[in-house]
This record gives structure tokens, C-alpha cells and sequence, in this order.
């Protein structure tokens, strides 16, 4: 086999191991397969493994890094970009926020007031310039760590209502839901903990934003305990694609 045909083969199996383990999470929560949609995170892989992993049904991706992110979603062609929703899901400097706005469909990792801001203005001139058609999807980022880890982004959850507040006021972004990390260094239980956090305060949020209900929390270690407390998004990187070059 080529070494594409090799790596399409290796995405193809990792994928499958992936679907398995997210349909025998749902087996036994009451849910439904089709309430958690897979998020594949490509960050530090190529366009060519976005292709392969579309003509295997893939339909969201996820990027974290927008001097990768950007030149990579062009690289994918209009055709195979029209089938795919792209998820910013990565901390973002609000000086960056206008060129993400032109490439993402969704920005995952809200978590300032500032941000929401500078994402507002950039969709409304992307809009304007016909780099995008549709408002801004956008889920804020919690900050999950109890401890003294702060910093490695998310809003307290003490400033989610006021933020969603003011997401819903603008013109140009919807707000879709919450997004979090599990802290790092916890055990099952406190992951599961963690999780059952975000539920909580996503239970809270609807009742002002019925239309937010996404809850975007689990990865390639700890996506069963997200989907056992409720995950409607699942962002899922090195179970997929390999390890990266740096754990980020
Ligand atoms: C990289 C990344 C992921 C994917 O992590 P894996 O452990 O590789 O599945 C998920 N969410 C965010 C915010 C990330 O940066």
C-alpha cells in the first residue's frame, strides 16, 4: 500500500476504536447515539488527514492553533470545506479573533468579555465581505480547576452568566453552549466530578438560553465520563490521529 493508503487505513481503524468506545459509553446512560457528535481534533496533522477522515464520515474538525489552523482550512478546497464544520476550539488572543472569524464556524474557548467583543466585530466584517454567511457559533470555555492550576483558560463559573448575557446581546454570534478541560491529575472520580460541574452549571445557563445547550467536554482519555455526565460534544485528538509532536 502507498503510505497514503497506509495512513488512511490507520485513521480508518484508530476511528472505529473511537465510534466503539463512544457507542458503548451511550449503551447504558438512557441517550441516544445521536445526542454526541465527534469533534476530531487536527491540530499538528495535515490537510491531507482532514480528507481521509471526511471520506470516512467525519463531518466536525477541531483546531487550536491559528497560524496552523488558517492556512490548513484553505488548503482543504471549497468542496470538502463546504461538508465540514470547523471548531476553533483552541485559547485565543483577541488580536487573532478577526482572522479566526473568517475560517471557523465555531469558536469553542469564549472566555472573556473582551473576546466575545473583538469575535463580534470580526464575524460582522466577515460577513460583510461575504468570508462567511452564517452568525458565529460559540460555546464559553469554564475553567474547571477547584485548585490553584488557574490560567490555561476558561472563565470562572462565577462570570459564566454574565458572560452568556452578553454573547446573546450581539448581533453576530450565537451562543451555542459550554465547553471544558478536565483538570489535569485528577482520578475517575474527580474527572466525572468535573464534569458533573459543567452539567450543573449548563442546567443553570438554559433556563435564561434554552438554545445553548451544547456541552462540549471529553477527550481521548476521559470520553466516557463525559458522556455518562451529559456531553453533547466530544473534541477527540490522539485516539484518532496518534500523539502529537507536544502534548498541547
Ligand atoms: C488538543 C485538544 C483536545 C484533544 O485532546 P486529545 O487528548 O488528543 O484527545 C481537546 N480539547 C482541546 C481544547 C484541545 O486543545
Amino acid at each position: 500500500m502507498s503510505a497514503q493508503g497506509d495512513r488512511a487505513a490507520g485513521l480508518a481503524a484508530a476511528l472505529d476504536a473511537v465510534r466503539g468506545r463512544i457507542s458503548r459509553a451511550v449503551t447504558g446512560t438512557g441517550r441516544r447515539p445521536d445526542e454526541v457528535t465527534l469533534v476530531a481534533v487536527t491540530k499538528f496533522f495535515p490537510a491531507a488527514d482532514v480528507a481521509h477522515l471526511a471520506a470516512l464520515g467525519v463531518t466536525q474538525v477541531g483546531e487550536s492553533r491559528d497560524q496552523e489552523a488558517g492556512p490548513k482550512v484553505t488548503e482543504l478546497g471549497a468542496d470538502l470545506r463546504e461538508r465540514l464544520t470547523v471548531h476553533f476550539i483552541g485559547q485565543l488572543q483577541t488580536n487573532k479573533a478577526n482572522r479566526v472569524t473568517r475560517y471557523a464556524d465555531v469558536v469553542q474557548s469564549v472566555d472573556r468579555d473582551r473576546l466575545v467583543t473583538a469575535l463580534d466585530r470580526g464575524a460582522a466584517l466577515a460577513l460583510e465581505a461575504g468570508e462567511r454567511h452564517t452568525p458565529l457559533d460559540v460555546t464559553l470555555q469554564v475553567d474547571l480547576d477547584q485548585g490553584e492550576e488557574r490560567g490555561r483558560g476558561g472563565a470562572l463559573p462565577e462570570d459564566v452568566p454574565a458572560l452568556a448575557d452578553q454573547v446573546a446581546a450581539t448581533e453576530h454570534l450565537r451562543l451555542r453552549g459550554l465547553m471544558a478541560v478536565a483538570p489535569r491529575g485528577l482520578d475517575d472520580q474527580g474527572t466525572r466530578a468535573a464534569f458533573d460541574r459543567l452539567a450543573a452549571l449548563s442546567e443553570r445557563m438554559r433556563a435564561d438560553h434554552p438554545e445553548a445547550g451544547w456541552l462540549s467536554m471529553g477527550m481521548s482519555g476521559d470520553l466516557e465520563h463525559a458522556v455518562a455526565a451529559g456531553a453533547t460534544h466530544l473534541r477527540v485528538g490522539s485516539a484518532i490521529l496518534g500523539s502529537r509532536p507536544s502534548h498541547q
